[in-house]
């Protein structure tokens, strides 16, 4: 790993791509840019509380009250399970794992609801690679679940924490990881050739900002309409429990290692602090412990409460992506605004911006950072 102010260095370093940003954002460009044989190097300030390493890394294809299709779903999960699978290779270590996701209704409306959107007529419409199952309540014996629920295939989770491990771990052993929180504001400097961080010693082709939040520490991209949500998540042990699957309600329980699940997740618009023994810390894990409780037919006596975890999701004020080039230097990019779906979005919204910086092909405007002004 390379310290962080290498300032004593003659000659700079010179990559292809240098990625600000080691999240699920960042990780995504830098094995694009690897994937198409550039020479690609991260600056990354390892943070626990970050957005990608509390994230449970869901991919689910049907979400919400209505049983909408995710935005986009076969194009941007065909861009993800490849790249994953790229990166499980590269890396040799398991960090995607497909499966079939469960979810649960909660009332005779939503049953039939379902049915109207996925079974009937209206189906016809959808032409893509999703399968869905209606399931019985006795094929969900054991959940609270009298009307039943359903199956979707695919769904996948990516190991959020092992990824971006991995992906540090792979470039450091290269020399290609630099440690360090830089203050883009003063050490990023657009020359006509190539971009320059200061102080790293770093040059580069193209420079991609992937930081989150923190986007809002520089105005390389002015203000970015992010809208941040706090979330929160309780890791949980129940020894009387077997649940092979990741199931939905109105949550998520997902399988984390034996007798062990992940409940999650609370949305909390605004709150920007990630303090679990605050009064929205408090208030998350009492509407957590009331959403396991929801999930069963019989309460259980050996369930403990773990561990709780919180961080705050880079999402968007209209929840699509913000991406796109610099107006003046179309060698910058930035790529945020993942929200709750960055294990999905990202790869593909990676191809997206390496397209731009290599062949020109212009963004789209519903992805582009700026579209509320063009
Ligand atoms: C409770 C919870 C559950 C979630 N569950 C899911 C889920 O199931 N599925 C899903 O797809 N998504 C989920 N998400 C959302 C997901 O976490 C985000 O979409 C994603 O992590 C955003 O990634 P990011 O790379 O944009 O930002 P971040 O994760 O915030 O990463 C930004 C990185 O950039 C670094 N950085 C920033 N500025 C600098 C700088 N100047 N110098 C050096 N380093 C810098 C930061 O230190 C950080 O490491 C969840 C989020 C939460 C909070």
């Amino acid at each position: 790993m390379k310290s962080p102010m290498n300032s004593g260095a003659k000659d700079p370093v010179k990559v292809d791509l240098v990625v600000v940003g080691g999240g699920l954002a960042g990780c995504a460009l830098v094995w694009e840019g690897i994937r198409r044989g550039h020479r690609v190097a991260l600056v990354d300030k390892l943070r626990p509380s970050s957005s990608s390493r509390v994230a449970a890394g869901l991919v689910t294809p049907i979400t919400g009250g209505r049983f909408a299709l995710s935005w986009r779903f076969d194009e941007y999960y065909s861009a993800a399970d490849s790249l994953y699978r790229f990166v499980q290779e590269s890396t040799q270590r398991t960090i995607w794992s497909v499966a079939p996701a469960l979810r649960i209704f909660t009332s005779a409306q939503q049953r039939a609801d379902f049915e109207e959107r996925w079974i009937g007529p209206e189906s016809a419409d959808y032409v893509g690679s999703l399968e869905v199952e209606l399931l019985s309540a006795s094929d969900l014996s054991g959940f609270a679940a009298p009307w039943g629920g359903f199956s979707m295939f695919p769904a996948a989770r990516l190991s959020t924490e092992a990824y971006v491990d991995a992906t540090r771990a792979f470039l450091g052993q290269r020399g290609l990881l630099y440690d360090a929180l830089v203050d883009l504001q003063h050490v990023l400097v657009p020359t006509r050739q190539c971009m320059r961080i200061e102080g790293l010693d770093l040059q580069a082709r193209w420079i991609a900002l992937a930081q989150g939040l923190e986007a809002r520490s520089n105005a390389w991209f002015g203000e970015l309409p992010l809208h941040p949500a706090r979330g929160d998540v309780l890791e949980v042990f129940a020894g009387s429990k077997q649940i092979e699957h990741v199931v939905h309600r109105d949550g998520w329980i997902v399988p984390w290692g034996p007798s062990r699940y992940l409940l999650g997740a609370t949305y909390a618009r605004d709150p920007q602090e990630c303090l679990i023994e605050s009064p929205v810390g408090l208030e998350a894990r009492a509407e957590l412990i009331g959403r396991w409780k929801g999930f069963f037919e019989e309460p259980q006596a050996d369930v403990q409460w773990i561990e709780q975890r919180a961080s705050v999701r880079p999402a968007s004020y209209d929840r699509h992506p913000l991406i796109g080039s610099h107006p003046e230097h179309r060698n910058l990019v930035c790529l945020n605004g993942l929200g709750s779906k960055g294990s999905l979005m990202a790869p593909r919204l990676a191809q997206l911006l390496l397209d731009e910086l290599e062949f020109r092909i212009p963004i789209e405007k519903v992805l582009r950072y700026d579209r509320r002004k063009v």
